[in-house]
């Protein structure tokens, strides 16, 4: 870059400039010192400024901006490799769908599903012992451990209410069945909700996939029954609709 700086305001304009170079190569406090010294030295005098002068053309502002192309370039080099890690995980969770049941097979006489096949791990009720900060004390589903990315299915048919992070439940699903019913999945896997709101589902039909995001210590399905917003023992009522959990 050539350097056309002059004595005097031509000095305080070039030195703004310098402070644009300087900006974008983050090292910006070594050459603003610089900067100050050199125009402490301007106002002593103009030979002094044009001395000044020499030294600020002596700012390798080649090297700078070499460095800034160097920069750039492993930005694009990362951005690249990121976007390639993108597709393999998009690729591998499309061909993990494509492995997974659609239904979950076998529905009650009463059209009810299994939500997940697994070893129930903690039921519904009070819990002396958080097993995490941020969970509440009172459990309000029946945690169902399976391996992670094992389907989870609608327990019965109705609409998706909810699908989205949701705090301590980390990914989770809310479907409205009618008649004031509703079930809760929590602690879907990262990418593993495969449902959205407003979507209609039947029963037993797949919803996302097991994970362990929110307030989680494992792979688990938290699974909620909830009758006019408040959850329930969901024990009971899966019984009396032919599912056992767990
Ligand atoms: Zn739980």
């Amino acid at each position: 870059m050539q350097a056309v700086f002059g004595a005097g305001n031509d000095l305080l304009a070039g030195l703004a400039g310098v402070q644009r170079v300087t900006q974008i190569t983050g090292d910006a406090e070594k050459l603003q010192a610089i900067a100050a010294q050199r125009s402490e030295e301007a106002a002593a005098s103009e030979a002094q400024a044009q001395a000044a002068w020499d030294a600020v053309d002596a700012v390798p502002v080649d090297a700078l901006e070499a460095a800034v192309a160097e920069a750039e370039s492993a930005v694009t080099a990362a951005r690249a490799a990121l976007s390639s890690v993108q597709s393999k995980v998009a690729s591998t969770s499309i061909a993990l769908i494509d492995s997974l049941p659609r239904d979950a097979g076998q529905l009650s006489q009463q059209g009810w599903a299994s939500p997940v096949t697994g070893r129930k791990s903690d039921g519904y009720g009070p819990r002396p012992n958080k097993p995490l900060a941020g969970v509440n004390e009172f459990h309000r589903g029946t945690d169902i451990a399976a391996s992670c990315g094992s389907p989870l299915f609608a327990a019965t048919g109705g609409t998706v209410l909810e699908a989205r992070p949701n705090g301590s439940y980390g990914n989770w699903v809310l479907i409205d069945h009618g008649a004031g019913v509703s079930t809760g999945y929590a602690h879907l896997a990262v990418g593993g909700v495969l449902v959205s709101a407003g979507q209609i589902v039947s029963p037993g039909q797949l919803i996302g996939t097991v994970g362990s995001t929110g307030a989680s210590t494992g792979c688990h399905l938290h699974f909620e029954v909830r009758l006019g917003g408040v959850a329930i023992d969901a024990e009971p009522f899966m019984a009396a609709r032919g599912i056992r959990l767990g």
